[in-house]
C-alpha cells in the first residue's frame, strides 16, 4: 500500500516543473495542472490495458464467465469501487481493443478521460466492425475533443456506419424503463422516473398544469411543494400518505434514544439525519420500529444465541443488516444489502452469529464464492477479503451511528 503512494507520488514529482511557481503570473502551476490531466489520462488507459490482460491471463486459468466475472470483482476492490463500476470497465477495456485511435488519444491525453468514456458510451452497442470503422473516423477530431462534442460526432458516425443498428439502440433505450428513490441529506430524498420522453414529459406537464390551478387558486404551498405533493397523493391514492402503513427503522445510540445527546441520529437506508427532522418522521408514521443498535451486553447476547442454525433470521437478521448500516461488507462495494452470507461458510464450521455474519450484495456475494477468492474474519469484527491474487482488503465494521459526531461535538 505504502509502495503505491510513494508511487504516484513519484509520478507527480515528475510532472511539477522545478523552480519558483509564485513567477509569470503563476504560469508554472497551470503545466503542471495540465500535465496532470495528461497523466491522468495516460494512467487511464494503462489501468484499462491492464485490466484486459488480466482477463486473458484468468481465462486461461478458469472458466469463461467465471474469470470475467472474478477480473470486475479483482479491479472493483484494488480501485476501491463498486462492482458495478468494475463491470464497466472491463466493458470499456474490451471495446478499446477496438479503438486503436481513441486508446492513443487517451494514452497520450490528447483526449481527457471523460471523453473517451463518451466516445465508449456511444459505441457499447456496436460490433467489432463498426466499431473500428467509427474509431478510423474519430482519429483526425480526437485532439483536444471535449465530452459533449464527442458525444455528439460519435453519435453521428454510429447512425451513419450502422442506421438499422441506430435504431435497434433506440428501441432498447426506451424500452429501458425505471423509478429509482435515492436518499439526500437532511432527511430528503429524490424519486427519478426514467423512460420514453413523451410518457415522461405528459407526467411532468400534468404536475405543472396542477400547480398552477392550485396556485391560481390561493393555494399557499410554493409550485414546487404542490407539484410534490399531488405526485405522492396520486400514486399512493393516500391525501395523508405520510401516515401510511410504512415500516421506518431508526438507527439510533442509547443516549439519543434517552434524549441525552444531540448526535444525529439515522433514517435506515437515508444516512445521518438531524434529532428533529427523526422527531418529524417518527411523529407521522402510523407504524414504526426502533431498532437500537447499541454494544450494551444484553443486546450482544441476544444476537448470539443459537449459533448452530443455518440461516441468518428474526432479530440476528435485522441485527446485522443494522450493524452493516445496509449496505455490502465488500469493499469498495455501496449496494444495499440482498443477502446474509457465512464469512466461514456453514458447512466449514461456521457458526450462524454476527461476528461471522456479513451483509452483502448479489454481486458481491457471488464473487466472494468464486474460485480463488475467501473471506476470513479479524476479532475486532473486520472482514478481509482475499482475492486470487493474494491480494487483501480490509471491511471494518461501519461506525455506529453519532460515534463519528460524538468526537466532533463536545
Ligand atoms: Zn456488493
Amino acid at each position: 500500500m505504502d509502495e503505491d503512494l510513494a508511487l504516484a507520488d513519484r509520478l507527480l514529482a515528475l510532472v511539477t516543473p522545478q523552480g519558483d511557481l509564485d513567477d509569470d503570473f503563476g504560469a508554472g502551476r497551470i503545466e503542471i495542472v495540465a500535465a496532470c490531466e495528461r497523466v491522468i489520462a495516460a494512467a487511464r488507459a494503462l489501468q484499462l490495458e491492464q485490466t484486459r490482460a488480466l482477463l486473458r491471463q484468468r481465462e486461461q486459468q478458469v472458466e469463461g464467465t467465471t474469470a470475467g466475472l472474478s477480473v470486475i470483482g479483482e479491479v472493483a476492490m484494488a480501485r476501491n469501487v463498486s462492482p458495478s463500476a468494475g463491470e464497466t470497465m472491463l466493458r470499456a477495456a474490451l471495446t478499446l481493443r477496438d479503438m486503436p485511435a481513441v486508446t492513443d488519444a487517451l494514452r497520450t491525453g490528447a483526449i481527457g478521460e471523460p471523453t473517451a468514456r463518451a466516445i465508449l458510451r456511444e459505441v457499447s452497442h456496436l460490433d467489432v466492425d463498426d466499431t473500428q470503422q467509427v474509431d478510423t473516423a474519430l482519429a483526425e477530431h480526437l485532439p483536444r475533443l471535449t465530452p459533449r462534442r464527442a458525444t455528439e460526432l460519435t453519435r453521428e458516425l454510429v447512425v451513419a456506419v450502422d442506421h438499422e443498428a441506430a435504431e435497434l439502440r433506440a428501441d432498447s433505450a426506451r424500452a429501458e424503463q425505471y423509478v429509482s428513490v435515492h436518499a439526500d441529506a437532511d432527511g430528503t430524498a429524490t424519486l427519478v422516473a426514467h423512460g420514453p420522453a413523451e410518457l415522461v414529459t405528459a407526467a411532468g406537464r400534468a404536475l405543472e398544469a396542477w400547480a398552477d390551478g392550485a396556485r391560481s387558486t390561493g393555494d399557499p404551498r410554493t409550485h414546487g411543494q404542490v407539484q410534490l405533493q399531488t405526485l405522492v397523493e396520486r400514486v399512493t391514492g393516500s391525501d395523508r400518505p405520510e401516515h401510511a402503513d410504512v415500516e421506518i427503522g431508526i438507527v439510533i445510540d442509547a443516549a439519543t434514544l434517552l434524549g441525552a445527546s444531540n448526535a444525529p441520529t439515522e433514517l435506515v437506508g437515508h444516512g445521518p439525519v438531524a434529532p428533529s427532522v427523526a422527531d418529524q418522521i417518527i411523529g407521522r408514521a402510523h407504524r414504526l420500529f426502533y431498532r437500537r443498535l447499541v454494544t450494551d451486553p444484553v443486546d450482544g447476547s441476544l444476537v448470539a444465541r443459537d449459533p448452530r442454525r443455518r440461516r441468518f433470521d428474526g432479530p440476528l437478521a435485522a441485527h446485522l443488516r443494522a450493524r452493516d448500516r445496509h449496505r455490502c461488507r465488500q469493499p469498495g462495494c455501496d449496494c444495499r444489502i440482498r443477502d446474509l452470507d457465512h464469512v466461514t461458510a456453514h458447512a466449514d464450521g461456521g457458526p450462524t452469529t454476527a461476528a461471522n455474519g456479513q451483509g452483502l450484495c448479489k454481486r458481491s456475494h457471488t464473487l466472494k464464492h468464486l474460485p480463488g477468492w475467501s473471506t476470513t474474519t479479524r476479532p475486532d469484527g473486520t472482514v478481509a477479503w482475499r482475492t486470487p491474487t493474494g491480494h487483501v482488503y480490509e471491511s471494518p465494521v461501519p461506525a455506529l451511528p453519532g460515534r463519528l459526531a460524538h468526537r466532533l461535538v463536545p
